[in-house]
């Protein structure tokens, strides 16, 4: 069993990115921008930012927080959203989510300028993904494609099951690997609530990806021996100690890890190849305005 060490390959890419940036400042340019809006004081959503914000300084880019009160109102977002479209000195942004109840998130991702749309969340960038054209990929598929091409993965036949269809994890995920790509071309299947018996189809995957937000739900004997695991959920258990809490993933590591070939941990797997991703699409971005 190998550990896909998503904090080591994440800190590798990091310096690439940042030797990037070097000669791109030497060249006179400015460095990449990165604009994260946060809405509220969730708490772990403003812990995520943190860490974009502060990934963004070892990367040697500009970053800009902006912290709205959560009584911010949709119209409010949007007219800031317009204005960091309009912005030359920025060259992506992202609106955390989850926003507050009174904000409908579909609208604030349609007044998003594509070509800022380093998240790769919005209706265009999601279109061009699904048809294989070049675009802003999902952060968090975005790294479980990474770690497989770094870890030399083959996925060409391999069935893989994918738990859960979000928008930013589950349903990507499941397009780019099924699509006629180096990291692709496998045979792939979602499932859902309503999917009866889900270790019927876990127990078929060759790649095992599960993005639900309950933990430890995959158990051993819901999986094939040889098995490669992505375990994408991240949930906040209370405990007693300094933080008040601790991560868990969907996987129960200690029964599925013999079995695997491959598996991501949590903390340290898919998480900081998230935040990592955002990074390369946000200097994707600013060599684009470079180039315009
Ligand atoms: P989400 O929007 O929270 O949706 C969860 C998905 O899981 C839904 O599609 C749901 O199905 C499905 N699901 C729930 N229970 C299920 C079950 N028993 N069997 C099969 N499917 C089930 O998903 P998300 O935003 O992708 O987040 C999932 C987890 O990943 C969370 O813990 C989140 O914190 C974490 N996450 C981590 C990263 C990272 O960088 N590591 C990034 C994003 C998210 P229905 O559609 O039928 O309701």
């Amino acid at each position: 069993m190998q550990i896909l060490n998503g904090l080591e390959l994440s800190k590798t890419i990091k310096k690439e990115i940042k030797e990037e940036v070097d000669v791109m400042v030497q060249q006179g340019h400015r460095p990449p921008h990165l604009v994260a809006i946060l809405v509220g004081d969730d708490g772990a959503s403003m812990t995520y930012v943190n860490n974009k914000i502060r990934s963004c300084k070892e990367c040697g880019y500009e970053s800009t927080l902006i912290k709205k009160t959560s009584d911010t109102t949709e119209e409010e977002l949007i007219w800031l959203i317009k204005g960091l479209n309009a912005d030359n000195t920025v060259d992506g942004f992202i609106v955390q989510l989850p926003l507050p109840d009174h904000i409908n998130p579909d609208e604030v991702l349609l007044a998003i300028s594509p070509e800022k749309d380093v998240d790769g969340f919005t209706p265009h960038s999601v279109g061009l993904m699904t048809l294989g054209l070049p675009s802003y990929k999902p952060a968090t598929p975005y790294g479980i494609l990474k770690m497989l091409q770094r870890y030399n993965i083959e996925t060409a036949g391999k069935r893989c099951v994918v738990v859960g269809r979000s928008n930013i994890v589950g349903k990507p995920i499941g397009i780019m690997l099924g699509q006629n790509k180096s990291i692709g071309n496998c045979t792939v299947t979602i499932l859902n609530t309503h999917t009866p018996n889900i270790e019927k189809y876990t127990k078929e995957a060759d790649i095992l990806i599960v993005a639900v937000g309950r933990p430890k739900m995959i158990h051993g004997d819901m999986v094939k021996e040889g098995v490669i695991v992505f375990d994408v959920g991240i949930t906040r258990v209370v405990d007693e100690s300094a933080k008040g809490y601790h991560l868990e993933g969907d996987v129960d590591f200690d029964s599925v890890a013999p079995k695997a070939s491959y598996i991501t941990p949590v903390p340290g797997g898919v998480g900081p190849m998230t935040v990592t991703m955002l990074l390369y699409n946000t200097l994707l971005a600013r060599k684009k305005s470079i180039r315009r």
